[in-house]
């Protein structure tokens, strides 16, 4: 066959030859040909390279490709990681509520009738310990009262000069700091007790309770 005539032939099946996709005689008679042809293996040479750097090409498409859905997949995890420390600090601050209303020592102060016999202060004090034994009482009568009321006033306080002895308008009573719970019971039993004029506790409700007692009760009725 003619040289020229041949590396037409050659050229035209190259591609095919490089994908591995011929015959085994139209193989060999590339190959043979190639051996003699500087030409040809040129043009081989050209098709490999070419294929070579398309490759290089689709695996840079590829990498980029991959860093965009990391950074997207990043992105998530930062958000799923603060969503979880919003969640943490909400649990936090809903321990530090429980705690702080219900664990916190509260005061309840029992104001006496004037003419309470002694077996009736006993019996306060007996409700009280049998609620809870580690419960301090304390004792104020009604002229240690007029005496804190008269340094409250300060300089005003000989307004009060006037009440001293049997004109006394303050109350002897009870002071005593105890858990929520212990408050509560303490309060309803000691209302309806002989020698008790009033109860008054400053039991803080929790922002829960505020809301069920305020807002929710008021729905309901
Ligand atoms: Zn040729």
């Amino acid at each position: 066959m003619e040289k020229g005539k041949e590396c037409d032939i050659v050229q035209d099946i190259l591609l095919n030859y490089v994908d591995e996709v011929l015959s085994n005689t139209s193989r060999k008679f590339v190959e043979e040909h190639l051996e003699t042809c500087p030409k040809c293996q040129d043009k081989l040479n050209n098709i490999r390279k070419d294929i070579e750097e398309s490759k290089e090409e689709n695996e840079e498409k590829e990498i980029d490709y991959l860093k965009k859905v990391k950074k997207k997949i990043n992105r998530k995890n930062q958000l799923l990681c603060a969503s979880g420390i919003i969640l943490i600090i909400i649990i936090i601050l809903n321990i530090g509520i429980f705690i702080h209303y219900n664990i916190s020592d509260y005061e309840m102060t029992i104001f006496l009738d004037d003419n309470i016999t002694k077996e009736e202060k006993e019996k306060i004090e007996n409700v009280i310990q049998a609620q809870n034994s580690n419960i301090e009482i304390n004792y104020n009568t009604k002229e240690e009262e007029l005496e804190k009321l008269k340094s409250k006033m300060g300089e005003n306080q000989n307004l009060l000069s006037n009440y001293q002895g049997e004109n006394n308008p303050c109350l002897s009573n009870y002071e005593i700091k105890a858990k929520k719970e212990d408050i509560e019971t303490l309060e309803k039993t000691l209302m309806s007790m002989e020698g008790v004029k009033k109860v008054h506790s400053n039991i803080t409700l929790n922002p829960y309770e505020f809301l069920y007692t305020t807002v929710y009760s008021k729905i309901i009725n």
